[in-house]
């Protein structure tokens, strides 16, 4: 699928130069057998690309001069630009990227002792509205191309290069769990996981590239078919009534259909492996130990193939929301513990360059007129004076 997906884009675009970033092995051998080429030639471009991070075909010195000259006219290489780098005195890296179209999307890199993730986006914005998200709330402009995903990782890469981690690479493992929703952009996101995990792409272990879903189940059961990477899913509640308010989707795709999607993904990935179930813990909302024990009961099932991630709510202005207190946050946990639940508390990283879940913005022009209204709600409350806007 993802080979007749990244041939369309190509050939549907017959003028326009390719980003050979964005395409996937299967789908670079067939550009090169349409220019008359063997299919080994994508193996020794791919190594070229994000190996060695080559920007032009002039220094692939293995291909014929020839070569180098049709693809200086037929292709090109390009990544979003790096308009800003913020380090938080944890380590943590936030990058404010660039598109081609001038739209601002973030990449966040978090490194810890054992490992290194990088989240990136899948969307400029997004359109799914969660109550509690800061991307939701700058609204939705458009789907990233594949390049435009792959690409984030490949600028990190080099953006890392030099600074040291006590690895030999500093990305171990990628979320996408940055601005947008990966299941609503599946033909672009589908490619970019094959190139991130091909070992002449990124070479990033299935179980370490983690894709993350505010619930489209539709989507997941499509998802089980082709791929079986480390899934997601942000669940924040342990009913249909209370999630309905949080994460809108939940009125199209309720919870018993969402986690059936789920039972199929894990009948699909293998025995041994496991779901992550996020949940955002807000302050009187959703972090009483009566729900804790609804969403136990909810889950039971699963409770031998799921991990809980539990996530204290990160604020940003006019959200309407509180953390829980610590000690809420550890009843919660202890809750679910003792119910049988694997279930890890997710430390808040990059809190102070606002690079932490749910706090991810950009910079881009809103097509939904979502931004207006938040904005407006801002005012209403007086969070912002006029000049502030
Ligand atoms: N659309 C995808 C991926 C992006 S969100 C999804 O919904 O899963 C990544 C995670 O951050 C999700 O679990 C999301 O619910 C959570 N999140 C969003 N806003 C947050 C906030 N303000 N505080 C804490 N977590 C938040």
């Amino acid at each position: 699928m993802t080979t007749a997906n990244a041939t369309a884009s190509t050939a549907s675009d017959p003028g326009r130069p390719v980003n050979l970033i964005g395409l996937p092995r299967a789908g670079l051998e067939e550009f090169f057998a349409g220019l008359g080429e063997r299919p080994f030639r994508a193996v020794q471009v791919m190594k070229w690309l994000h190996h060695r991070g080559a920007d032009d075909f002039a220094s692939m010195t293995d291909l014929s001069r020839v070569l180098r000259a049709k693809l200086e006219e037929m292709a090109v290489v390009a990544m979003p630009e790096v308009m800003a780098e913020n380090i938080s005195t944890d380590g943590t890296r936030k990058w404010l990227m660039r598109l081609d179209d001038g739209q601002r999307i973030e990449v966040v890199f978090i490194p810890e002792k054992d490992r290194g993730t990088l989240c990136i986006s899948s969307q400029v914005g997004c359109a799914l509205d969660c109550s509690f998200c800061a991307t939701g709330k700058q609204g939705f402009n458009r789907n990233l191309t594949t390049a435009e995903i792959v690409g984030q990782v490949r600028q990190a890469s080099r953006r890392l290069q030099g600074v040291v981690t006590g690895r030999d690479r500093a990305i171990t493992n990628i979320v996408l769990m940055g601005m947008g929703e990966p299941l609503l952009n599946f033909d672009a996101v589908l490619p970019a996981i094959d190139i991130l995990l091909d070992d002449l792409g990124y070479g990033i272990s299935k179980r370490r590239l983690t894709l993350s879903t505010a619930g489209v189940a539709p989507a997941i059961l499509r998802l089980a078919e082709v791929t079986d990477v480390a899934l997601a899913i942000s669940l924040h509640a342990p009913d249909d009534a209370l999630r309905d308010q949080l994460v809108p989707i939940n009125r199209r795709y309720p919870i018993a259909e969402l986690l059936d999607a789920v039972r199929t993904y894990l009948g699909k990935i293998g025995d041994w492996r496991s779901v992550t179930i996020e949940y955002t813990l807000m302050d009187g909302v959703n972090d009483s130990l009566e729900q804790a024990e609804a969403l136990a009961n909810l889950l039971a099932d699963l409770r031998e193939r799921s991990k809980i991630n539990l996530i204290p709510f990160n604020p940003f202005p006019g959200s309407g929301y509180r953390r829980p207190t610590e000690a809420r946050v550890r009843a919660f946990q202890t809750h679910l513990l003792e119910r049988g639940f694997a279930t890890m508390l997710r430390t808040t990283r990059g809190e102070d360059i606002d690079a932490a879940c749910g706090q991810l913005a950009g910079n881009f022009e809103d097509r939904t007129r979502r931004r207006e209204r938040y904005i407006a709600r801002l005012k209403d409350h007086g969070v912002i004076t006029h000049q502030a806007v």
